[in-house]
């Protein structure tokens, strides 16, 4: 009932819509809307009370409470059902839990703070509370296990548009899973997946963003490495949106890719919006380090690079990290 007062606030933002009405649409007293009303300003909820005209909704805060970002998210796929929790260890972990159990393609597992946030080969990932967007996407398509790294490329191809509709130009994309703003990384995606030999059972998308981070806060190797939204902006931004803009955007190049076996246009953005392509860059694998130049991504979002014989190799994203020659990018 409070997520249906929210809602019909939310829908007419800048109006006021009386407890008569609310009470009506929704079908609960004007005594039980009052108290729904109540709980939203406790939580933060600015709603403007006047006598004879009703309710208005004047301020929302920027928690990622499920009722508030379903309504946001408005979707019917991916995002259409979403778990926030104030504290995790890592919203990866529960949701691949969650998709052992059952839990549908779409289904967004996202929290305030994680306390083990993970990356990739076992490195952390830090999640201060409040102030990030820690969340998992569980998926389940219908791909053989090999094409994985595509819905890493497709997940990057959404975060870079999602943040771009926001915070314009200057974000772009460091394969084969960072977000990068300024030669410095303000997202990290973590894919991992449940399969048999020939075939996925899920996969589990995990998308880490610095949003109102300071990135001083950040213990020392990572400080150095690490920007958020904030200090590029200088301003506090919503979370909120830029989950819906990410989720949006997510949810047409994944079905584009699931329904139409399209991958093209996610290849092209990540393209379009590498750091990564046309420099020389290190590849490190845990035994070595090479330098090379980053020539094209293929078809299935992998690195082509030209060696120092100038031969073109393949490199293959879930055993490498990439660096610049002197900064990270
Ligand atoms: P890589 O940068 O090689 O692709 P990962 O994608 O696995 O590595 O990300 C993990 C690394 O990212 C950590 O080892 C750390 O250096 C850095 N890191 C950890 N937390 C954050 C964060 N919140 N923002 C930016 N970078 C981070």
């Amino acid at each position: 009932m409070k997520r249906a007062v929210l809602e019909a606030l939310k829908k007419n933002k800048d109006i006021f819509i009386s407890g008569e009405e609310l009470s009506k649409k929704i079908g609960v007293t004007r005594t039980a809307v009052w108290k729904h009303i109540k709980q939203l300003k406790e939580e933060g909820y600015e709603i403007e009370s006047v006598s004879r005209k009703g309710y208005r909704m004047i301020k929302e805060p920027d928690t990622l409470d499920a009722n508030a970002l379903e309504i946001e998210v408005a979707s019917k796929h991916i995002g259409r059902k979403i778990h926030h929790f104030e504290s995790i260890d890592s919203t990866n972990t529960l949701a691949k839990k969650m998709a052992a159990e059952g839990a549908p393609e779409g289904t967004v597992i996202i929290a305030e703070e994680q306390t083990g946030g993970r990356g990739r080969l076992g490195r952390t990932w830090e999640s201060p509370k409040g102030t990030g967007i820690w969340m998992s996407i569980i998926l389940r398509p219908n791909i053989v296990p090999t094409e994985a790294t595509k819905i890493t490329q497709i997940t990057a191809a959404a975060v870079a548009m999602g943040l771009r509709s926001i915070i314009g130009d200057d974000v772009g994309i460091k394969w084969p899973n960072d977000i990068i703003i300024h030669k410095k990384k303000t997202c990290g995606i973590l894919t991992e997946m449940s399969a048999e030999l020939n075939s996925v059972n899920y996969i589990v998308v995990g998308i880490g963003i610095n949003v109102n981070v300071d990135p001083n806060e950040f213990p020392e190797e990572v400080r150095g490495v690490a920007t958020s939204i904030k200090a590029y902006t200088g301003m506090i931004v919503s979370r909120k949106n830029i989950v819906k803009e990410i989720l949006h955007a997510f949810e047409d190049l994944y079905l584009d890719f699931i329904e139409k076996n399209h991958i093209e246009k996610s290849m092209e953005i990540c393209k379009k919006y590498s750091v990564t392509l046309g420099k020389q860059v290190k590849i490190r694998t845990r035994q070595k380090e090479v330098i090379a130049e980053a020539v094209d991504l293929t078809e299935d979002g992998q690195l082509l690079i030209k060696n120092e014989l100038g031969e073109i190799e393949k490199v293959l994203s879930g055993e490498v990290s990439v660096r610049g020659l002197t900064d990270y990018v």
